[in-house]
């Protein structure tokens, strides 16, 4: 098993709360690294930046004060954003569990004692609370461990190239890395076509 995600974000802006989350979401997808906070999903798979949605932990819907307050944002895909909607165990916005019902923020440590992943990708739970935050975001879905695959090797694509690029000016021989890379390149487009038959589904 290993972490949901591979770099825990954190909330960065300390400033004052504007009247728009414009600005906010131009921080958060850097606070996020272009990662949707719960699924951990790269944004370039679902349309980019400006495809994601800006969401709040505690709902807007329930506490409009929090609408534009920083440590309620988190940079989300549309998938776990539109399923957690506007969920929320209590009447209170600090409360956000109740008898392992509600949500776990990804900025703070505990949502990775709830929610692991395999090493093939699939998202798994490892509480009661964490199967109910699994079921509630449809973490399930067959998309989050497409994308980790096809971001997994398209890192290890971008390395090896770094690696050839770098070797080829030192005059060495590359055969075996070319190799090796083209293998990902075919990795790669498998993932794609899989990911590409789920899209339509
Ligand atoms: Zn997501």
């Amino acid at each position: 098993m290993v972490e949901i995600k591979k770099i825990r974000p954190s909330r960065t802006y300390t400033g004052e709360i504007w009247r728009t989350n414009k600005s906010n979401k131009k921080r958060l997808v850097k606070d996020f690294n272009g990662r949707c906070a719960y699924c951990d999903d790269f944004h370039l798979y679902s349309g980019g930046y400006n495809s994601y949605h800006v969401e709040h932990f505690a709902p807007k819907e329930h506490f409009p004060n929090l609408k534009y307050t920083y440590d309620n944002l988190l940079y989300s895909c549309p998938y776990c954003n539109i399923s957690k909607s506007d969920k929320w165990p209590s009447s209170d916005a600090k409360i956000n569990i109740i008898d392992d019902i509600g949500f776990l923020d990804p900025c703070e440590d505990d949502y990775y004692n709830h929610l692991k992943r395999k090493e093939s990708g699939e998202i798994v739970p490892e509480t009661k609370l964490g199967e109910y935050i699994y079921f509630e975001l449809q973490l399930y879905l067959k998309r989050h461990c497409l994308i980790y695959n096809l971001d997994r090797i398209r890192i290890k694509q971008l390395e090896l190239k770094k690696e050839i690029t770098k070797r080829e000016s030192d005059g060495k021989n590359v055969d075996k890395l070319n190799t090796a890379y083209s293998e990902l390149c075919v990795l790669f487009c498998e993932y794609f076509d899989l990911f590409a038959l789920d899209c339509e589904e």
